[in-house]
């Protein structure tokens, strides 16, 4: 089959889908190709044992780590990307992420646009994502006139108890910015209860996911359609390598032949660092868009650990993942260098609790534990290193990463333990694996960035500012690949913004 488009959007996550509807007034024949389909509404959408036990939602492909031992991925392949589990946290970057930052473990490279870049697009995405939070309590949030699109979703009492405990401590905790769709509500003759919302699909769509925030207003156009099951296998490239013209893909068994004049790879920052290599050809043995050797590498995930602290104080909280703290994101009263960012989980059961058996200690039993709770999370930065790198192996992805910039984390995890237990009469903590997996940390794929940098120089960027190909001028990637640095608040909103500023300028600029 042979079909001629004008904009090919592969993958139709954060970046593919927001990208999607930011283009489909444009009036251009856009197809959106995804791997997967749609995510079931069905009841084990939100069974804890069906989605953090029995990986129900997770894909079963095995990638490879640097021994070339296989692991199978906390990586979902469906309608709307990883933001159909995702935990709705929408942060923007810190003005200072934008620059050269010396940490601990090196330095964390300034990025080729400032915060004032992104800072419409940031605004317009939060108003996509519907955004609640509140401006001014963040002591690191960057500058912005405009308040968030709706205020502050309200804290449980317990975690308003332990917010006016840390507050008394003398940190500054703030209302956590949460993409929660409202208008839903509506349609129910009672209240929804925010619950089984962190690393669960959402049947009742009160999270503001890729497909329902951006994907499902894209399709309501006529020039935007959709092709689900479909996998790119492979981009073609013409004789002198300027432009794709072929875009190979795999539907049940037949292979598509599918021509546009432009393509944007919104895969993820794996699976579009993998496109590009798997497509090398005897022109371009090392991948497309690769004359600066730098697709694949700087592979980034954050230093990531979640925690649950116990305390005597029951904890019945639904909806806990309503505050963050920044108080050490650029350092500490005894360090000098960022440790990084602090934010609240979505409560744990007791059956997401025993997915990290053994029982942590005696005494504490999986129900005792998730009944006193309180769920956090910490991320520091981890720095691009060229060496952190995905690559091809037999067809298969190969993940090659070695941690650094550890330093920060570790002095985070202790003054969080600090904190609680001088404020809020926190005396236990044990390490929580919900998402992570505490076996093998690098399937932890979510917060993935990094290996498709943009930059002003062809030699060490694949993309330019806009997210361009140096090398292959009808060619787009617009997912978490761009990042230049990883920063230590989550990446949705960046990735989301990016593809609305790519949109702009793919329409005022390139169509
Ligand atoms: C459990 C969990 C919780 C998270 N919580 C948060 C949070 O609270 N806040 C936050 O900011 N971020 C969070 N994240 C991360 C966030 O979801 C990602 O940063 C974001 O979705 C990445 O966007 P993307 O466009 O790069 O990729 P994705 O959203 O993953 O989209 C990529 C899409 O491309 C498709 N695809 C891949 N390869 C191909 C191919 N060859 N052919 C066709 N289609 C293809 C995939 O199926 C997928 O739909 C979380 C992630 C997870 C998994």
């Amino acid at each position: 089959m042979n079909e001629q488009y004008d904009i090919i959007i592969v993958g139709s996550g954060a970046g593919g889908a927001t990208l999607a509807l930011k283009l489909a007034d444009s009036g251009k024949k856009i197809l959106v190709i995804e791997r997967g389909g749609y995510i079931p509404v069905e009841k084990e959408n939100w069974d804890s044992e069906e989605v953090f036990v029995k990986n129900r939602y997770t894909t079963n492909e095995n990638w490879l780590d640097k021994k070339e031992k296989p692991f199978q991925p906390g990586q979902h392949y469906n309608v709307g990307g990883n933001t159909k589990l995702y935990g709705a946290a929408l942060f923007r970057m810190r003005e200072n992420d934008f620059n050269e930052v010396r940490h601990h473990g090196g330095i964390s490279p300034k990025w080729p646009i400032s915060y004032t870049d992104l800072k419409p697009y940031y605004l317009e995405a939060e108003q996509l994502y519907s955004v609640h939070g509140k401006r001014g309590v963040d002591p690191t949030e960057p500058f912005e006139e405009n308040p968030f699109p709706f205020g502050p979703l309200p804290h449980e009492p317990r975690i308003q108890e332990v917010i006016t405990d840390l507050k008394e401590f003398g940190l500054h905790p703030f209302p956590l910015p949460i993409g929660v769709n409202p208008t839903n509500a509506k349609k129910a003759n009672a209240p929804f209860v925010l619950d089984r919302f962190d690393g669960y699909p959402d049947p009742t769509e009160h999270k503001a996911d890729a497909h329902v925030n951006a994907l499902r207003k894209a399709l309501e156009y006529e020039n935007v359609t959709l092709m689900t099951q479909t996998k790119v296998t492979k981009l073609l490239t013409n004789a002198s390598g300027s432009e794709i013209k072929e875009v190979h893909a795999e539907c049940e068994g037949r292979i598509l032949k599918l021509q546009a004049d432009l393509i944007v790879l919104s895969c993820g920052a794996i699976n579009s660092a993998a496109l590009l290599l798997k497509s090398a050809n005897s022109q371009f043995p090392n991948g497309l868009s690769n004359s600066s050797d730098v697709v694949g590498r700087h592979y980034m995930f954050h230093n990531n650990s979640a925690m649950l602290a116990i305390s005597k104080e029951e904890n019945q909280t639904k909806f806990g993942k309503t505050f963050g703290i920044n108080d050490y994101y650029y350092g500490s009263d005894d360090f000098e260098f960022p440790l990084g960012h602090i934010q609240m989980l979505g409560k744990s059961d007791k059956i997401q609790i025993s997915g990290d058996s053994p029982i942590p200690a005696p005494g504490f039993t999986f129900e005792l534990l998730a009944k006193h709770s309180v769920d956090f999370w910490m991320a520091s930065e981890d720095l691009p290193d060229p060496n952190n790198r995905i690559s091809i192996v037999k067809q298969q992805i190969k993940i090659e990463y070695t941690p650094n910039n550890l330093e920060g984390h570790k002095r985070l995890k202790e003054k969080l333990k600090f904190a609680l237990e001088h404020s809020g009469k926190f005396s236990h903590y044990f390490p929580k694996s919900i998402y992570f997996s505490k076996d093998m940390p690098l399937a932890a794929v979510a917060h993935q960035n990094g290996t498709v940098r943009f930059g002003n120089d062809p030699k060490t960027s694949a993309l330019d500012i806009h997210c361009r190909s140096h090398d292959i001028k009808n060619l787009f990637v617009v997912d978490g690949s761009f990042f230049v640095s990883s920063s230590a608040v989550n990446p949705a909103l960046t990735i989301m913004a990016m593809a609305l500023r790519v949109g702009d300028y793919i329409k005022n600029q390139v169509l």
